[in-house]
């Protein structure tokens, strides 16, 4: 049997989003920047995607700026703000994605001066350490909505409520929680927000930013003058329009899929806890309805991982970023893990597509696989 249970890595491109897709990789191949009928055609369906991702998160088409991946979206609004400011501070969290972790480390190294707020043992920022973190100086909050790795839901609405209080922009990471979990980003007060397509089953290299009305961002992308000068690149009409009918799919199902999911990832979460000496990581209730994460006593992430993989089930430790680094989770070290115990993390991640069978085949699979690695583990220190 085959299962795939890594979507917090990517997801597989959902067949109508395959279906929407085609046609303008073949006979509606237009410019949208071109007059003729061809770039009208491309046009269209670029505005017609706007409002179908839009609707997702309860914005209007024309705070959409589309660009070439989730990553690619926190660069934009972080160096974005930092760089129309010039100078200032900016707040965020030590359990960040890379993408905005790394963008905020290169912005220290040109002047910018950033805080990294600590977690909790369950991954949540305290909105009150934000609040006390703000200084006259402070340009930007950006803070994930939802974690990779673990599965936490942050408390971003009574963060934005703080950073409107203040006048301070807020940037949200939704990659992980956009078409999982309903955002209405006029009830969340937040000012910039990033998604991806194909962490949602739609394809790779395609991301949105909003930007709220009235928010200026510098460009990172100069040239043309695409997307109202903040991306300038010619628009990925195929992907762009892949992108909108996974949102519009998401929206349709969001409900009925968090349903199904949170049932089976409950299943998992119960068995195997079962296992001697295995914990979960992450919010026991304010988590993502399809993470589950967990370490395990004694074994190493990456032999979990690779047992599994030999069995047909792909899961992953820590991040797929992180895993290929041989450094324990930073996330896992920030809500207080060892280091050692962090080596023997897994994360599981849900899809629309798993089934009851998957779910079983992969909690018949687990506990010997962990028995097994744990026989030869000289870390393991049986009583
Ligand atoms: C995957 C991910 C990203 C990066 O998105 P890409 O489209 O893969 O560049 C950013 N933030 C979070 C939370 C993610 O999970």
């Amino acid at each position: 049997m085959k299962v795939y249970l890594d979507h917090a890595a990517t997801t597989p491109v959902d067949k109508e989003v395959l279906e929407a897709m085609l046609p303008f990789f073949d006979e509606k191949f237009g410019n949208a920047s071109s007059l003729h009928a061809y770039g009208r055609e491309a046009r269209e369906a670029l505005e017609k995607s706007k409002e179908e991702v839009a609707k997702l998160i309860n914005a209007d088409a024309d705070e959409i700026i589309f660009t070439g991946s989730g990553t690619e979206s926190d660069n934009l609004a972080i160096k974005g703000i930092a760089f129309k400011h010039g100078k200032g501070h900016i707040i965020t969290s030590k359990i960040e994605h890379p993408a905005v972790l790394e963008t905020c480390k290169y912005l220290e190294k040109k002047g910018f001066d950033v805080t990294f707020l600590p977690v909790d043992e369950y991954g949540l920022v305290k909105p009150e350490d934000v609040e006390n973190a703000i200084r006259d100086d402070t340009i930007l909050i950006s803070i994930m909505h939802a974690n990779n790795e673990i599965g936490t839901i942050e408390p971003i609405e009574e963060i934005g409520e703080i950073a409107r209080k203040h006048g301070i922009l807020f940037h949200t990471d939704a990659v992980q929680s956009a078409g999982k979990i309903e955002i209405d980003v006029k009830k969340i007060n937040v000012d910039l927000l990033s998604m991806s397509s194909h962490k949602i089953y739609g394809p790779k290299g395609v991301g949105a930013l909003y930007v709220r009305r009235g928010v200026k961002l510098e460009p990172v992308l100069h040239g043309g003058g695409h997307e109202k000068g903040m991306r300038s690149s010619t628009e990925n009409v195929a992907g762009i329009v892949g992108f909108a009918k996974a949102c519009e799919i998401c929206r349709r199902r969001m409900h009925e899929d968090a349903d199904k999911i949170t049932r089976l990832r409950d299943k998992i979460i119960k068995e195997v806890l079962k296992i001697e000496e295995s914990y979960l990581t992450g919010h026991p209730t304010r988590r993502l309805p399809n993470n589950a994460s967990f370490y395990f006593k004694g074994i190493e992430g990456e032999s979990l991982v690779l047992m599994l993989d030999a069995k047909g089930i792909a899961t992953s430790t820590g991040s797929a970023c992180s895993s290929k680094k041989l450094q324990a989770s930073h996330v896992l070290l920030a809500i207080g893990i060892r280091p050692e115990d962090a080596h023997g993390s897994l994360r599981v991640t849900l899809g629309r597509e798993n089934t009851e069978e998957e779910i079983d085949y992969f909690l018949e699979v687990l506990p010997e696989v962990v028995e097994e690695l744990r026989k030869i583990s000289p870390m393991w220190h049986k009583k």
